[in-house]
């Protein structure tokens, strides 16, 4: 259990911009971009290294889910970033496996300050 299960579970509120039967998609409380949303499969998984090649899709489903909300909210054209952190050098803190949507601005090189 963590708090994105809270939230997924309407225990603890969230402003939620997507929800569908197998996915949830709300704004992170602290953005890091005008733009900031993560992007949650309801299915279980701690981290990227715990979903099995026959559960590949689940992945599919939040990056064409945060596609869709980019093109939704008029900047795809112009571009956004898609992240995934695992475990501790990654700089995961929540041990339910989520999609970072960054856009709403010029981000920049990946690794440029
Ligand atoms: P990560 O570091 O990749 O595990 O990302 C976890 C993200 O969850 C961070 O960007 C946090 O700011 C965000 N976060 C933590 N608690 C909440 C919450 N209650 N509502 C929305 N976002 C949250």
């Amino acid at each position: 259990m963590t708090i994105f299960h809270a939230i997924i579970d309407r225990k603890i509120p969230a402003d939620i911009v997507y929800e569908d039967e197998r996915l949830i998609a709300f704004r992170d409380i602290a953005p890091q971009a005008p733009v900031h949303v993560l992007f949650v499969p309801k299915q279980d998984f701690a981290t990227l290294n715990d979903v099995p090649e026959d559960a590949a899709i689940v992945i599919g489903r939040l990056a064409t889910a945060a596609a869709r909300y980019a093109k939704a909210q008029g900047f795809a054209e112009s571009g956004y970033r898609i992240v995934m952190n695992c475990n501790g050098d990654g700089g995961q803190t929540v041990f339910q496996i989520h999609l970072h949507l960054l856009g709403g601005a010029p981000l920049g090189h990946f690794g440029t300050p």
